[in-house]
């Protein structure tokens, strides 16, 4: 088939990625397309390979003025024609570069929206055989989605003025509103809707209660063995001492946080992407706007905001396919810090919704079902799977402990400072945090106020912090044996269930609470087979993968380009696994195409066919 042929020719590739196929011949039938598709999904491809097809112009629309280049490059190292144009050129370069379009040199042409929309652009995109336009990113238009542009507003004048040609928006974010409002904004007609599945299944999910996360980090960094990998903090100077202490520790580590001169921010950044550091420290600001295919590792040393947040930052990790993992250090002096800043919120709309998003990525860390599933379920997709492979909770189930009596104890104390409160004729209801002071015998202002040392229960749990209190009792709300109340304090009482667990007393179980301080030594030994998530790979030669990098770092930086324009991991390993010796087995490696075989075959079969006869020592 036509397609396949150029899917090999032009990118290496011998198959489809899921939903890629579907895509592309929507695309070549003309069609208005919308795809959805998470980071990594391979979107990019969606459009480049229906270029590669023609016989004119894609037009590629993108935000992502940094990006453009690498993206050009990699092109360029396909054998494909490509180019850019945007405000990084000088007006030489540029001239030529639209000598190349007058010529139809070029299959694809990226330009930032701010440059489409002058006056003698316009004009000339007229009399170029532009035969596709695609927008990269397109949530961008939309106000609902989380990165808002007003320039890409304009894009609707684009469409007006090539009503004919036809339009592919892409975008890895999913909510309906932005799906729709996309729609509407380019005026697609009739497209066809791809809407991929948001699992990553190469990406493995852990929590690790947090506890001297400068040392977890560290640990978990050194099990990449030289992997490189994120370090989100949730302030610059949490982001400044774990890049420190990790310098200290002798593994490469740059800071990368809004304190920073841009100059500065723009150096830390280079030097990851280009594979110079290991390890970037960095606030939430990083990641929009950097293609790094080989993140190995995401680790979240704060607890973020919103499961939106998380997904998207997490999904930074493993664009190429190969087995990454994100972990969530997780504490309840975390969520007590984060109710902090939200209570300092004044908009009282504004306030409720940041702490309904909290709750749902606390639940996200204490859930004992499956990480992936959990996830899932927040972009409304529902993970069937019994066991995913590739999360904590599947791997390791955690071991389950009969905590009826404590249930009972804690439901008690919820009913008896009900009961309290109404015989007062003062009704409240209260938070977690105070029945558990109340179970574990404290003393605060606001048990002494509502005299609640009074009541039966007070002090009959001690055999359990107030914090595994709160633990059992978010349990208790997941089961629905209590109903949080949404206000401006979350509060709790006792649901039906709850009510009836009181008369027939158990049983109930769940998993042991953990206070963070016990729980370090078991969470290290959790490590091992979990962090491979489902997508395990069959084994390659180390030793020869190392000696391949090198030999990929010397033609990128001879080139002036970033290590996965020459070829990715995914085809380094695959090399290091196949040992191709001759230029037919080499071009049968996935990610080796025709051109990628002139440019770089002759060095890389060298440095297989001398590893096979001479073995490490
Ligand atoms: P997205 O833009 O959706 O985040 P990209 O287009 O950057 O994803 O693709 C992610 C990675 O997947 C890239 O390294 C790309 O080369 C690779 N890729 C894309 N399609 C395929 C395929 N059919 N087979 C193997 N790798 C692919
Ligand atoms: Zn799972």
């Amino acid at each position: 088939m036509k397609t396949l042929q150029a899917l090999k020719d032009s990118f290496g590739y011998s198959s489809f990625r899921p939903y890629q196929e579907e895509i592309v011949s929507a695309a070549l039938a003309g069609r208005d397309v919308l795809a959805l598709l998470p980071t990594g999904g391979g979107k990019s491809l969606c459009f480049q390979l229906p270029a590669v097809l023609g016989q004119g112009l894609t037009l590629v629309v993108s935000p992502l003025i940094a990006l453009m280049k690498d993206q050009v490059d990699a092109l360029q190292a396909n054998g494909v024609e490509a180019t850019f144009l945007n405000s990084s050129l000088d007006s030489d370069d540029a001239k030529e570069r639209f000598r190349g379009l007058w010529r139809n040199q070029y299959r694809l042409l990226y330009v930032a929206p701010e440059r489409l929309f002058q006056p003698s652009f316009m004009k000339s995109l007229a009399e170029w055989p532009v035969e596709r336009v695609a927008i990269d990113e397109a949530h961008c238009i939309s106000e609902w989605g989380h990165d808002f542009r007003p320039e890409y507003r304009r894009l609707i004048e684009l469409r007006e003025r090539f009503p004919a040609i036809p339009f592919m928006a892409l975008t890895a974010t999913a909510t309906e509103r932005v799906r729709k409002d996309i729609i509407t904004q380019l005026r697609l007609k009739d497209p066809f809707v791809c809407i991929g599945s948001f699992n990553r299944p190469n990406l493995a999910y852990r929590v690790i209660p947090k506890s001297k996360p400068a040392d977890q980090v560290r640990r978990l960094i050194a099990a990449h063995k030289g992997g490189a990998g994120i370090v989100y903090c949730a302030s610059r100077r949490a982001a400044e001492s774990v890049a420190e202490s990790l310098r200290d520790a002798g593994i490469p580590a740059r800071p990368y946080h809004a304190g920073l001169s841009d100059s500065d921010r723009s150096k830390n950044q280079e030097a990851f992407v280009r594979d110079r550091v290991q390890v970037i420290c960095a606030t939430v600001a990083f990641g929009m706007g950097i293609d790094k295919p080989n993140v190995r590792f995401v680790i979240h040393h704060d607890l973020p905001k919103n499961v939106e947040g998380y997904y998207q930052e997490t999904g930074r990790a493993g664009r190429d396919g190969l087995a990454s993992e994100c972990v969530l250090l997780f504490s309840a002096s975390d969520v007590a810090k984060q109710l902090g800043f939200i209570e300092e919120i004044t908009d009282e709309v504004e306030k409720r919704v940041a702490k309904a998003q909290l709750r749902r990525m606390i639940d996200y860390g204490e859930t004992t079902g499956c990480r992936r599933a959990n996830l899932l379920e927040y972009f409304a997709e529902k993970f069937t799977e019994p066991n995913c492979g590739g999360c904590d909770n599947c791997l390791t189930p955690r071991e389950l402990f009969d905590a009826s009596i404590p249930m009972q104890k804690l439901l008690s104390t919820v009913y008896r400072v009900r009961s309290a409160g109404s015989a007062s004729g003062r009704s409240a209801t209260f938070g977690l945090m105070h029945h558990a002071n109340v179970l574990t015998g404290r003393t605060t202002e606001q048990i002494t106020r509502w005299g609640h040392e009074t009541l039966s229960t007070y002090g009959i749990g001690k055999e359990f912090s107030p914090e595994e209190w709160q633990q059992i009792g978010r349990e208790a709300i997941r089961r629905g044996l209590l109903n949080q109340m949404t206000g401006d304090y979350p509060t709790v009482d006792l649901a039906a269930p709850g009510a009836e667990f009181l008369k027939t007393r158990g049983p109930f179980e769940m998993p042991r609470p953990v206070a963070p301080r016990k729980a370090v030594a078991a969470a290290g030994e959790k490590r091992g087979r979990g962090s491979k998530g489902n997508a395990d790979e069959a084994p390659y030669d180390e030793f020869l993968y190392e000696k391949l990098k090198a030999l990929r770092r010397a033609f990128a930086d001879e080139r002036n380009v970033p290590a996965f324009v020459v070829f990715g991991d995914a085809t380094l390993r695959a090399m290091a696994r196949e040992k191709p010796t001759t230029p037919e087995a080499f071009l049968a490696v996935s990610g080796v195409g025709p051109a990628k075989l002139a440019q770089f075959g002759e060095k890389f079969l060298g440095l297989i066919r001398g590893s096979s006869t001479a073995p490490p020592d």
